[in-house]
């Protein structure tokens, strides 16, 4: 879908790469120009898959230099490839790289060989918070304010980028050492003015589709976070079934059971989010998040200590030293004598520049 990358700027990582290191201090971090460490693949071992995506795996890996955690997204590219994932993975490292807030996902560093694609960000120690909901089983009003709270502020700035994320759920959230959300795996987000509209596309000959972009707007972020804010107090998300075709009829039935203990102020929020017509949603109009923000269930929110992590969290993540796995769960280790077939250079072009 997205015809971003043919436009796009000069990668950072392209620019560092040109630094070159004599070998007798192989074991030193090479430094760049702009004082920026320029990592190598051979710094790091890799300790542990810690989460499994459709087409690749995060690994728990350690800096061999200096000894602190990360975790380490690697893709194969013939995987990629196959599966028809080339323009949401190079989506993902282009908008990682131009977002940078205290509830999204930090990327520090991306790389390839010939044949996987590797991502480097920081180890969000305390797990998904889809472990936290299913282990609890429900959480609280005061405990969903929270996570909405720093929810709102990441939809909010990315929108601002004019970034829609598209894949807001339980399990891409993560929680820090101290409790606070992570925004994690940017592989379906999108850049709404991909530069390629204004630099290379023809904007009077775009179909009317391409200009509502139907399932591209912002406001498919915010029907999501009334999914979750529903999930997070009932438990379970307002439409479900074991057959995904019944799930879209009910959601566009749009017919919700409430349970009886969901806060009605809450309730009130998730109906005026959850409105099939997204000229009418909360979040999608005129102020924008503000609204979000101006309703009543987050009355006693002061955005200001949100964004500065002041309010205290609600579950403290238990973490016993920094390398700690024990929030995620245990995933099968690939067969590393199992060589996956070589790539043509056509298809190691498309990562040329990663
Ligand atoms: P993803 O393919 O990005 O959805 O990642 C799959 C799973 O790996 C996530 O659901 C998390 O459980 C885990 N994960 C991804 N990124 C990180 C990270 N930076 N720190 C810790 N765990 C992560």
């Amino acid at each position: 879908m997205a015809a971003a990358s043919h436009c796009l700027e000069v990668s950072e990582n392209d620019k560092q790469s040109n630094v070159t290191t004599p070998s007798t201090m192989k074991e030193l971090p090479v430094i760049t120009t702009n004082g920026d460490r320029d990592y190598r693949l051979e710094d790091f071992e890799i300790k542990k898959t810690i989460g499994t995506g459709t087409f690749g795996r995060v690994c728990l890996c350690r800096d061999k230099l200096t000894g602190a955690y990360y975790a380490m997204k690697i893709l194969e590219i013939a995987d990629v490839i196959r599966l028809k994932q080339v323009e949401h993975v190079k989506n993902e490292k282009s908008i990682l790289k131009q977002v940078i807030h205290p509830f999204i996902i930090d990327m520090l560093w991306t790389t390839h060989d010939d044949t996987s694609l590797y991502m480097l960000f920081e180890y969000v120690c305390g797990g998904e918070l889809f472990t936290y909901l299913r282990n609890a089983g429900r959480f609280s009003s005061t405990t969903g304010v929270f996570y909405a709270a720093e929810i709102v502020l990441a939809l909010e700035y990315l929108h601002k980028q004019q970034v829609v994320y598209r894949d807001l759920k339980p399990e891409n959230l993560l929680l820090d050492r101290e409790g606070h959300l992570k925004i994690t795996d940017f592989g379906f987000a999108k850049n709404l003015t991909d530069r390629t509209w204004t630099l290379c596309g023809t904007p009077e000959y775009l179909a009317p589709e391409i200009i509502q972009s139907k399932g591209h707007n912002k406001a498919v972020d915010w029907w999501a976070f009334g999914i979750l804010i529903y999930e997070m107090l009932a438990g379970y998300p307002p439409f479900f079934d074991d057959n995904p075709f019944a799930i879209y009829e009910k959601i566009l039935a749009g017919k919700i059971d409430w349970p009886r203990h969901i806060d009605p102020i809450a309730k009130d929020l998730i109906k005026k989010v959850l409105v099939q017509d997204r000229t009418k949603r909360l979040g999608n109009m005129k102020n924008g998040a503000d609204d979000v923000k101006k309703h009543r269930w987050f009355k006693g929110t002061n955005w200001d200590d949100v964004l500065n992590k002041r309010v205290k969290p609600p579950i403290a993540p238990k973490v016993k030293s920094d390398g700690d796995t024990g929030n995620f769960d245990d995933y099968p280790e690939p067969d590393n004598h199992q060589k996956s077939p070589p790539l043509s250079e056509e298809e190691l072009e498309l990562f040329n520049e990663f």
